[in-house]
């Protein structure tokens, strides 16, 4: 008897490690064809003409395991722009297999909307083999961010030429070029650029003592999109989102800000608290958010840079609060990896998933 239990053990340990072996052979074949279709698919080429919105980090500066910071990607027919480049950025662009020669906008020089850019420079050069360095707009002082980061991957870019070779990782294109724009004097907006059918207007916004601060908006074929970028309530936002049809709007909530800040003073750091309570007045509530989009008469609103963090799906009534109330249309918190497209000759707004 206990001589066939014996044999009965082995047998189950040896399926257990034939199984396992399997296992293993299975998932490599997974991986094999997840690379084949991930090599063969330009998601920026298959989308249908017209604006598309890639949520590349929808959180903020804080340590968030769901959300990466600022980072939104516009792709206007073949072209793709990518507003702020948060930690992360270029990591979760590439999970969501948005590749190109990307022109970077920034809104601000806070560090959660540019801690990324080093890494989304180095990713289009060396994933790309382009012979020009990246372009970076921004307001003035945009030229130290770049001059800053290009310095700081001198030493990167010069072992990836020397390991790869000059057709691979040519030198002319590493680096960032930064491309300053200034309002003229008396307004408060300028045109940055209007090319291949794509017009981007950048438009002052208050974020003070951060300035300059501004949001972005960008026309194609009819469809229009606005980003606020970090701004408390502002005049401006209202009027260029003035029948958008999406406005991508920031959103910190008070109510859950504070409870980090009681937490602080609870456990003594009294700093912490400080901070907790400064912010609340250069950002924008989902409620504020919500009355500029119906103002403005945007179609959708789509909340980015949440803060705090909601680690609980839960959380995300009280943090909207009554914000569904005061704007009638779609209301939509940003996650990374959503996708919303605008397609020309259509009044379509849809909103899918690029990550599982
Ligand atoms: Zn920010
Ligand atoms: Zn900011």
């Amino acid at each position: 008897m206990k001589r066939i239990l014996t044999g009965l053990l082995v047998v189950v340990m040896l399926a257990g490690v034939g199984a396992w072996f399997l296992r293993g052979d299975l998932a490599i074949r997974l991986m094999e064809r997840r690379l084949a279709v991930g090599m063969a698919t330009n998601v920026v080429a298959g989308l249908p003409d017209g604006l598309h919105v890639a949520v590349c980090g929808s959180g903020g500066p804080f340590p968030d395991g769901d959300r990466g910071a600022p980072c939104t990607a516009v792709i206007a027919g073949k072209r793709l722009f990518i507003v702020d480049t948060g930690e992360a950025a270029g990591r979760t662009l590439g999970r969501m297999g948005i590749a190109g020669n990307s022109v970077v906008l920034l809104t601000h020089f806070h560090s959660d909307h540019i801690d990324g850019l080093g890494n989304v420079a180095m990713q289009r050069w060396a994933g790309g083999n382009l012979p020009t360095p990246l372009k970076l707009y921004g307001p003035p002082g945009v030229e130290q961010v770049a001059a800053g980061f290009t310095q700081a991957y001198v030493a990167d870019s010069s072992y990836r030429t020397a390991h790869h070779g000059e057709g691979v990782a040519p030198p002319s294109g590493a680096g960032i070029e930064a491309r300053p724009f200034a309002f003229p004097e008396g307004r408060d907006s300028v045109v940055v650029l209007e090319e291949d059918g794509v017009k981007i207007t950048a438009f002052k916004v208050d974020h003070g003592p951060v300035e300059p601060a501004v949001g972005y908006r960008f026309d194609y074929k009819g469809r229009s999109v606005v980003i606020s970028g970090d701004a408390a309530p502002s005049p401006n936002v209202t009027r260029f989102a003035t029948g958008a049809d999406l406005l991508v709007h920031e959103a910190l909530s008070p109510r859950l800000v504070g409870l980090i800040e009681k937490a602080a003073l609870k456990a003594g750091n009294t700093k912490r608290a400080k901070i907790m309570n400064d912010i609340l007045n250069y950002h924008t509530t989902p409620e504020q958010a919500a009355d500029i989009a119906t103002k403005a008469g945007a179609k959708v609103l789509l909340l980015n840079h949440i803060v705090p963090p909601l680690p609980l799906r839960a959380l995300e009534g009280p943090f909207l609060g009554q914000a569904r109330k005061i704007f009638a249309g779609p209301l939509w918190i940003a996650r990374d990896g959503d996708l919303i497209s605008l397609p020309a000759g259509s009044s379509d707004i849809t909103r899918k998933r690029l990550l599982r």
